[in-house]
């Protein structure tokens, strides 16, 4: 395990912006885990977790501690359809393993960048499914007791794009290793619209690996699946989240809709609440696909993707994300919480 100096983190990002990280070090294995932690604390270093850097804006003056990297390896597959997956594992390539296999119950996501390690934090989700529908437990490096321990997937306390993770215990635990039960022979998951249009008027009951192709094919349309040379997936995915609202707060909105003689596309969360389109709020406040500020903007193919157009600074990703909330509450008093992670601010 070496640790590096003064190593550019821009390039381990999707977003590709942000400074350097003042240590580095990329575990290969669980005891690379702990001799990295005990490295940090001799040298009294904050530590970052990193994995496929594809859900964090790093600061332009970079991390003043220690990064570390998780790259565990290794599929370990039972013909139960229980997989227990190295936290550094590329997601999409287990997805691609699993769907090979024949085994349902992730294919929905295929196509979202990151690490395995990445999926129970923020309960990875997309066209229908999401990972706390498939995870069985996980293994964790606890910072706090400094010892690994299991997790039940009850432990994790998933909800929408949230875990204890992410959460209440944001910052605890480096995630090890996670075990998901997938369903063998199973069949693929059409709820999503999108999917359904997709295979609407030829196969009603395609493949799993049909259902991966048409989910990475819809994601590419949409410069949400990363593509080499398409600034329009030089990004951090969903830069907001949906915001769920209730009672009053829901009212309100309608009424503002209401004013301007516009309907309000919402889909039911939890019982009296409701989950409102980010894009469409960004969208019906003035903002276009493809504004651009300095070099930062919003992706030309998703509302909701903010790009770095080219040699963006954070700085100009954070004044474009300001300036977006502050006209989302001043139009419709609603401020939209961000979802990725910001590191060193
Ligand atoms: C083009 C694009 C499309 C996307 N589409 C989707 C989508 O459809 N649905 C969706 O939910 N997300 C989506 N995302 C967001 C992102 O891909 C996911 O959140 C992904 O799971 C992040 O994983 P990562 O390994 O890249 O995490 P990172 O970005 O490296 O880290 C994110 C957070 O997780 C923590 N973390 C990462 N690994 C570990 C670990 N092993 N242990 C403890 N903490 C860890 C980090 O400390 C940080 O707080 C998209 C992103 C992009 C760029």
């Amino acid at each position: 395990m070496e640790i590096k100096e003064n190593v550019p983190l821009a390039p381990l990002t999707t977003l590709g912006v942000g400074g350097n990280a003042r240590f580095f070090v990329r575990a290969e294995s669980i005891h690379d885990v702990e001799a990295a932690v005990a490295f940090s604390r001799e040298k009294g270093l904050a530590l970052f977790v990193l994995g496929g850097g594809s859900n964090v804006v790093v600061s332009d003056r970079g991390w003043n501690g220690l990064v570390l990297q998780i790259g565990i390896p290794g599929i370990d597959e039972h013909a139960t359809g229980q997989f227990n997956v190295g936290a550094g594992v590329n997601w999409d390539t287990f997805v691609a393993h699993a769907v090979s296999r024949n085994y349902s119950g992730i294919e929905c996501l295929s196509g979202i960048p990151g690490s395995v390690g990445g999926t129970p934090v923020q309960n990875v989700g997309a066209y229908g499914q999401e990972v706390s529908q498939t995870i069985t437990s996980l293994l964790a490096f606890d910072l706090a007791a400094n010892r690994a321990r299991e997790f039940s997937a009850g432990e994790c306390g998933f909800s929408y794009r949230t875990s204890i993770f992410n959460t209440s215990q944001r910052g605890r635990y480096v995630i090890l290793r996670v075990s998901y039960g997938l369903e063998p022979g199973g069949k693929a998951q059409l709820q999503y619209a999108d999917l359904r249009k997709y295979f609407a008027g030829h196969d009603p009951t395609p493949t799993l690996a049909e259902v991966r192709d048409a989910v990475r094919t819809i994601r590419a349309g949409k410069g949400m699946l990363i593509t080499p040379g398409d600034p329009d997936s030089r990004s951090a995915g969903s830069f907001f989240k949906n915001p769920v609202l209730a009672g009053a707060a829901h009212e309100e909105l309608l009424r503002r809709a209401a004013e301007r003689q516009l309907q309000v596309p919402s889909y039911p969360a939890l019982a009296q609440q409701h989950k409102i389109s980010a894009a469409w709020l960004l969208e019906n406040s003035g903002f276009k696909k493809g504004y651009a500020l300095g070099h930062a903007g919003i992706s030309t193919r998703h509302a909701l993707a903010l790009i770095n157009r080219d040699g963006a600074t954070t700085a100009e990703i954070l004044a474009l994300k300001e300036e977006i909330q502050a006209r989302v509450q001043q139009t419709w008093g609603i401020h939209l919480e961000p979802e990725p992670v910001f590191v060193g601010f």
